[in-house]
C-alpha cells in the first residue's frame, strides 16, 4: 500500500472553494499565510471585526495538517492536564486556558452552526480507554480535574469500553461527551467558504516566498505578485517552506500516518463507536479509531524508523485494528496517507511576535482543532492591539530545539521505548490484554482482543 500524497478526506469533502492564485500586486489590513484551520479561522475573526484581509496558501486548502488528520475533536491537551496549566503559568491563565480547551468542542461547534459551516461535526463523545493498571490512576485524576470543571465526562468501567468501542483489553477508561469528529477537509472548505462571504481573499496555488519590512508596511512576496500590508500572521504550523527557518527549528516534526479502509459492512459498524465517537487510547505506542460518515474505519499509527517505504507500517496498523476490535476479516485498506504534527517540547501551543506586526501560532501537538481555533482567536486579538496579558497563552520568544534535526528523532526513539514499555506493563500487570481467564468468548462472540 504505498502512502497516497491525499487523504481520505480530500475524496469525500466534494468540490473544493473557488481561491484563485495571486495574480499582482494588492494591499491588505492584515496578510494570513497558510490555508489550514489556524490561518482561516483568524481570516474569519479578522473579517468579521471588519478587516481587509488576505489568505496565501501554498497548496490547496487543508493542503497541510489540517487535510490529513482523523477529525477527532478532543477537548483536552495531549500532556497538559488543567492542573498542569494551573502549575504552568498564573492561575488566571492557566485557569482560562483549561476553560477553553475543556469548552472546544461546544465552541467549534456553535462556530460551525454560526458559519453555516457543514462538516458532519458530532459531539458524539472523545473516549479514552486505559491501556494497563500502571495508567489507571492518572487517568483517573485526568477524569475528575475535567468533572471538577462541570464537563459532561463519565467513568466507564472496562466492560461499558468494551462496549463501546468493540475492544475488550482496556481496564476502563472516560469519556468527554463534549468531544467528538468531524469531517477534516468539509470543516477547511467550510471556514474557507465563510471567510470569503465575510470578504476575505484566499489565494491557493500562491506560496510567500519572502517577507520583507520597509519601515513602515510588510510585503509578502510570490511569484506572481506581492501582498502590502500592516500585519502578518504565520499560520504555517511552523513548517513555512524556509520563510523562517528559526520557527521550523523550533518544533520537532512529526510524521504521523493514516489510513483508511474500505466501507465496513452494517454488522461490523454496529459494534464499533456506533454512536459516531472517536477514540485514542493511553499506549504509548497510542491506538486511536473512528469511523468516517460513510463506514470507513479511520486509524493512525506511527513508525519507529521514519526513513524510507512506509507500507509495512501500513500493514502493522491495519493489522494491529483487526486484532484490537476483533474483526472477523481484516478489510482492505482504501487510502494510507501521512501529515506532519508540529510537536513542542513541553507540548505547549507557541505564540510568537516576530517583530511588529508580524506574529505566528503553531504547536497543537495533535490537538489541532481544539487549539488552532483558541491561537486564531489570541492571533486575532494581537493584531487588533489586544494586551497580551489577557490572551489565553503568553507570547515567547522563538527558541530553536538543539541540534533540532537530531531531536526530530527523538519522538520515534520514545516511540520505540514507548512499544517495550506497553508490552513490559502487559505483562507485569497481568492486563486482561493477556490474562489466560480473558481469553474467552465475549458477549459478541468474538475473541477479546
Ligand atoms: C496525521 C495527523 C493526525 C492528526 N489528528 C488530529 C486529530 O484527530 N484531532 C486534532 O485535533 N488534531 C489532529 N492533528 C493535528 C492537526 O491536524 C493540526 O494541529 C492542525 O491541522 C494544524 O493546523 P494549521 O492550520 O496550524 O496547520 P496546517 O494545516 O499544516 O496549515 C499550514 C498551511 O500553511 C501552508 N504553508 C506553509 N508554508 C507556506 C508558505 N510559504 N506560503 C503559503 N502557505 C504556506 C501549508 O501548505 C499548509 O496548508 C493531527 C495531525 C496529523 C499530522
Amino acid at each position: 500500500m504505498p502512502v497516497s500524497d491525499r487523504s481520505s478526506w480530500t475524496h469525500t469533502a466534494g468540490p473544493a472553494p473557488q481561491t484563485p492564485p495571486l495574480a499582482g500586486d494588492a494591499m491588505a489590513d492584515v496578510v494570513v499565510i497558510g490555508g489550514g484551520f489556524t490561518g482561516l479561522t483568524a481570516a474569519i475573526r479578522l473579517a468579521e471585526a471588519g478587516a481587509d484581509v488576505a489568505v496565501l496558501e501554498a497548496g490547496d486548502i487543508a493542503e497541510g495538517a489540517s487535510g490529513r488528520n482523523a477529525g477527532f475533536l478532543v477537548p483536552n491537551l495531549a500532556k497538559a492536564d488543567p492542573a498542569t496549566l494551573m502549575e504552568n503559568f498564573d492561575q488566571q491563565r492557566g485557569g482560562q486556558l483549561a476553560k477553553s480547551v475543556a469548552e472546544a468542542g461546544d465552541t467549534i461547534a456553535e462556530f460551525s452552526q454560526r458559519h453555516d459551516i457543514e462538516c458532519e461535526l458530532k459531539q458524539s463523545g472523545w473516549i479514552q480507554p486505559v491501556h494497563a493498571e500502571v495508567a489507571r490512576d492518572a487517568t483517573y485524576r485526568r477524569f475528575e480535574d475535567y468533572k471538577a470543571m462541570g464537563r459532561p465526562v463519565a467513568w466507564l468501567d472496562a466492560g461499558a469500553i468494551k462496549e463501546a468501542t468493540g475492544c475488550g483489553h482496556y481496564v476502563g477508561g472516560w469519556i468527554d461527551r463534549s468531544g467528538g469528529t468531524l469531517h477534516p477537509v468539509k470543516f477547511a472548505y467550510g471556514l474557507a467558504r465563510a471567510a470569503q462571504r465575510l470578504g476575505a481573499h484566499i489565494h491557493s496555488q500562491t506560496s510567500a516566498t519572502a517577507i520583507e519590512n520597509d519601515g513602515s508596511n510588510w510585503h509578502v512576496k510570490t511569484a506572481s505578485g506581492s501582498l502590502s500590508t500592516r500585519q502578518v500572521l504565520m499560520c504555517t504550523n511552523a513548517m513555512g517552506g524556509g520563510l523562517r527557518a528559526d520557527l521550523t527549528s523550533s518544533i520537532l516534526p512529526l510524521t504521523i500516518h493514516q489510513l483508511a479502509t474500505e466501507p465496513l459492512d452494517a454488522g461490523m459498524r454496529s459494534k464499533l463507536l456506533a454512536d459516531g465517537q472517536a477514540m485514542s487510547d493511553t499506549a504509548n505506542d497510542l491506538f486511536t479509531y473512528r469511523l468516517d460518515g460513510e463506514g470507513r474505519l479511520i486509524t493512525g499509527g506511527m513508525a519507529v524508523w521514519p526513513f524510507g517505504d512506509a507500507s509495512g507500517l501500513g500493514r502493522r496498523m491495519i493489522r494491529r485494528a483487526t486484532k484490537f476490535l476483533a474483526l472477523d476479516k481484516t478489510p482492505r485498506i482504501e487510502t494510507f496517507w501521512s501529515g506532519q504534527a508540529a510537536v513542542t517540547t513541553d507540548f505547549m501551543p507557541r505564540l510568537h511576535r516576530l517583530a511588529d506586526g508580524l506574529f505566528a501560532g503553531f504547536g497543537c501537538n495533535a490537538r489541532g482543532i481544539a487549539m488552532t481555533h483558541i491561537l486564531a482567536g489570541a492571533l486575532a486579538d494581537l493584531t487588533a492591539g489586544r494586551s497580551e496579558e489577557q490572551l489565553p497563552l503568553p507570547v515567547t520568544p522563538v527558541r530553536p530545539v538543539p541540534m533540532a534535526k537530531l531531536a526530530g528523532l527523538a519522538p520515534h526513539m520514545w516511540l520505540a521505548h514507548g512499544r517495550l514499555k506497553d508490552t513490559f506493563n502487559r505483562i507485569t500487570a497481568g492486563s486482561p490484554a493477556n490474562s489466560r481467564s480473558n481469553q474467552t468468548e465475549n458477549h459478541q462472540g468474538r475473541k477479546p482482543c
